[in-house]
């Protein structure tokens, strides 16, 4: 049986990252956004797939690609139906993928505001046990650790490194300045809020 409170944080970002590229209409660097639309070509039994990104400023288009020249055969039959049917999960799972724009993008602009859907998995119980939350990222952010518990707790900084300092603040992975680095999936933040004035409001903005 677990003695804390524990509680999952499922974090979406809310803005896909938007690659730097040169753009020949406005003649100049400008960031551009998926547009959410791909484009399939064929070519016998070869497949090319782009997403399109659109200039931020002119509406000139960008083809991401997918995969070039690929054989038909090659290709997994769930990115073949997506890409067909225009799947919209799919397509915004595709528009979140950092590492993949990567590959093709040199300056990318990301951006750190995210929704967070809080789930209890175990209630608190009447003594004080440590509030525990359990990150659940489906795509990666640049979302501090630090700025996401201040944003959600209303705890400020300085009582967040004071929690830390006094040992009463963890992370898992733990690791030098894991605080100070963007969130990651399944992460563990463990906080002992045992004999804080205010407890029971940070306790109950850790939840739904
Ligand atoms: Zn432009």
């Amino acid at each position: 049986m677990s003695h804390t409170y524990l509680v999952q944080w499922t974090i979406k970002p809310k803005i896909a990252p938007r690659p730097w590229l040169a753009c020949n209409r406005c003649r100049a660097a400008r960031p551009f956004e998926p547009s959410g639309k791909t484009r399939l070509n064929a070519n016998g039994r070869r497949l090319d797939a782009w997403l399109i990104y659109r200039c931020c400023s002119c509406d000139s288009t960008w083809n991401r690609p997918i995969f070039e020249r690929r054989h038909i055969r090659d290709i997994d039959p769930h990115t073949l139906n997506a890409l067909q049917t225009n799947d919209e999960a799919w397509i915004e799972k595709v528009s979140f993928d950092l590492d993949g724009l990567r590959r093709d993008a040199g300056q990318i602009e990301e951006f750190s505001e995210v929704h967070v859907q809080k789930t209890i998995l175990n209630p608190a119980a009447e003594s004080s046990p440590p509030l525990e939350i359990v990150l659940d990222l489906a795509m990666k952010t640049s979302l501090r650790t630090e700025r996401l518990l201040s944003m959600e707790l209303g705890l400020s900084r300085k009582r967040i490194a004071i929690l830390e300092e006094a040992g009463r603040l963890s992370t898992a992975p733990s690791g030098k300045n894991a605080l100070r680095r963007p969130v990651k999936d399944e992460m563990r933040i463990t906080i002992d809020l045992a004999g804080e004035a205010d407890r029971n409001a940070i306790l109950s903005r850790a939840g739904p």
